[in-house]
């Protein structure tokens, strides 16, 4: 990274912020993803519920563990040795917990959220449900528009997630998406939030580090 990095990163997340304020977020921008978490865990107290939402940007920030050692009761879905039922007991508490935290595939400079999801927890609790959501992204995450949210996914983002996950998905050979017809395509909801929900408590952190994919 230049010397000049931090300040175009800057310069475009705080455009970002004014935009998403502008749509009724509460929005921040932070230099480093450590300020970042230090902000998240101002939201979570002990005995509060906290969901995820299946991010490597928070999984990077080491988020759940840090929580946890503030009291807070962790409602991860991918702890290991879960059974189904188990697991999707915990996405259907997800829905109502305390703070959810998660990241986007992209915000646009219009300050719009844009995610894709296969289970739709994520998108579900986004909408609505949680009593705050905490979105942090990093600056890659950041795109003009919609379109460009749109190409940031087909080129980047999901590729990258089918890989993670081992999906026998076309774009894990082409390195761009196919819009494929499997039954093992995990593109199925696309949600764009153009404002803050009405009925909920809603903060996005912008961070000037490039975080997850
Ligand atoms: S629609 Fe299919 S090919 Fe395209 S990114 Fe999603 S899983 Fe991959």
């Amino acid at each position: 990274m230049s010397e000049f990095h931090p300040w175009l990163y800057e310069a475009r997340g705080q455009k970002a912020v004014a935009a998403l304020a502008k749509n009724g977020f509460d929005a921040l921008y932070l230099p480093s993803a450590a300020q970042a978490a230090e902000k998240v865990l101002e939201y979570v107290g002990p005995g509060a519920k906290v969901g995820f939402g299946g991010s490597m940007t928070i999984k990077s920030m080491n988020i759940a563990a840090l929580a946890e050692q503030k009291g807070a009761i962790i409602l991860d879905h991918n702890r290991p040795g879960l059974g189904a039922e188990e697991k999707m007991e915990i996405l259907r508490a997800q829905l109502t917990c305390d703070v959810f935290i998660s990241s986007a595939n992209a915000v646009t400079l219009e300050g719009f959220l844009f995610n894709v999801d296969g289970n739709g927890n994520r998108v579900a609790a986004l909408s609505f449900g949680p009593r705050k959501n905490i979105v942090v992204a990093g600056i890659n995450k950041v795109v003009k528009d919609l379109d460009e949210a749109y190409e940031r996914l087909k080129a980047y983002a999901a590729p990258l997630n089918n890989k993670r996950l081992s999906k026998p998905n076309p774009c894990t050979t082409a390195g761009y998406c196919a819009d494929c017809a499997l039954p093992t395509r995990i593109c199925r909801i696309y949600h764009i939030l153009k404002r803050k929900p009405s009925l909920s408590d809603f903060t996005v952190i912008i961070v000037g580090e490039e975080l997850g994919f």
